[in-house]
């Protein structure tokens, strides 16, 4: 069987293969911790539900306009005045399953073959598999400080007559940082003045913590959606917990809706019309469910922190959102592969190896479960790398005795 040169530089996704792997063990009974997860534990909203299953029961399961259902496309754009103060028109919107459909749409209309698209480290794994796919070259930047914040330097050094887009996703997926002010001003500028598009995955915008908000792109320029070089994807995936639904959404110029809309309409078609009135009925139903979230998943950022502590050699920067932390792990091996694959082996916890991420050395922990999976994940971890822990622990009902320190 032969496979296409660019199939085969597609990574395989390393989270969905830990996924597997445990789901794997827990068939067969083992006692998983899954600390890489990228989901809530929140079942969907009551809305969201009666919205989806009122078109099941009415047999009304067709084919939607390609760009969105209008009632759908209706509620984005009071969305996105709501959160973005931005009034945008019905064609400046346009819905597909998934934030990452979204994504890979903009990459395929915006990117020719070997343009370059600047990603900031730690980037979401996707990210660089979608600009290979459509025949662009991922540039990473890393900071050099060793912080999870970029700075313009660096970003300009980077930047060439190839550069295409700069992606950024504030907070962050997988550090949790949310940029400042100050850096998106300066970023905003100069994409403007240079004319590159600036995409901005807000898939967790509303999931920030300690009283503070991710600031809306839009803030940092006068131009009109027609114009600015910003492009905003969100969806109802994070900030509802709804990702099965599989609906995410691009708000942006006339001229790249419509591509997308042609490109779209060659491949889905159309997100389904089910999971599209969902995503309504979550958009227009009670919002008070959004801060429970984001209040429970807080609280659970507290916890990891704290239970963190107990392992003095790992350093970790407190996320500001988001529902994942990434700690330096350097102290127990340099390989983040490796020390993934001993935890799930050894202690049967689940979490994603830093180099995923641009961040060899770094792991990223998830705090999106319960508490008891936090305190209990993080005492196995302890256990499997640290000399100093007490050799035994009871997994499940199962005593283990660590015999490789
Ligand atoms: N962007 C980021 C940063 C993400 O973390 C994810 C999901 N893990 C997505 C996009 C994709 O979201 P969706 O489920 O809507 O495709």
């Amino acid at each position: 069987m032969s496979i296409s040169q660019l199939a085969r530089t597609i990574k395989e996704s390393p989270t969905l293969r830990l996924n597997e792997e445990a789901r794997l063990l827990r068939e067969r009974g083992e006692s998983v911790i899954h600390l890489g997860i990228g989901e809530p534990k929140n079942k969907a909203p009551i809305t969201a539900i009666l919205a989806s299953s009122a078109k099941l029961k009415d047999g009304d399961v067709k084919y939607a306009p390609t760009d969105g259902l209008p009632s759908l496309k209706k509620a984005i754009i009071h969305y996105t005045e709501e959160n973005y103060g931005r009034l945008v028109a019905p064609e400046n919107v346009i819905v597909s399953t998934g934030a990452k459909q979204s994504l890979f749409n903009i990459m395929i209309s915006i990117v020719n073959p070997q343009d370059e698209v600047i990603l900031l480290a730690p980037y979401w794994v996707s990210y660089p598999e979608i600009v290979k796919m459509v025949y662009g070259v991922p540039v990473v930047v890393t900071p050099e400080d060793g912080t999870f914040h970029p700075r313009m330097e660096d970003i300009e050094q980077a930047v060439s007559s190839y550069t295409r887009a700069i992606v950024l996703n504030s907070p962050n997926n997988p550090s949790g940082a949310v940029y400042s002010d100050e850096f998106l001003a300066e970023i905003v500028d100069f994409c403007e003045r240079r004319d590159i598009y600036l995409i901005m995955d807000d898939i967790y915008h509303k999931l920030v913590f300690d009283g503070k908000r991710a600031s809306p792109g839009y803030d940092f320029t006068k131009k009109d959606v027609e114009n600015t070089r910003l492009i905003v994807v969100n969806g109802v995936s994070k900030v509802y917990g709804m990702t099965g639904f599989r609906i995410g959404w691009v708000v942006t110029n006339r001229k790249l809706v419509e591509t997308m809309t042609n490109i779209q309409a060659q491949t889905t078609s159309c997100a389904s019309v089910v999971s599209q009135a969902a995503a309504e009925g979550a958009l227009t139903g009670v919002q008070s469910i959004v801060e429970n979230l984001r209040l429970t998943i807080q609280n659970n950022r507290d916890v990891m922190l704290n239970e963190l502590r107990s392992l003095s050699d790992v350093r970790v920067e407190k996320p500001g959102g988001t529902f994942y932390c990434l700690p330096d792990f350097r102290a127990y091996g340099d390989d983040s592969v490796e020390l993934a694959t001993l935890l799930l082996q050894r202690a049967r916890v689940v979490v994603v190896p830093g180099s995923e991420f641009g961040m060899p050395g770094h792991l990223r922990l998830s705090f999106s479960g319960s508490v008891k999976d936090v305190i209990e994940g993080v005492e196995r971890i302890k256990w499997a790398l640290d000399p100093t822990a007490p050799n035994e622990i009871y997994i499940g009902d199962r005593k283990l005795v660590r015999d490789w320190l």
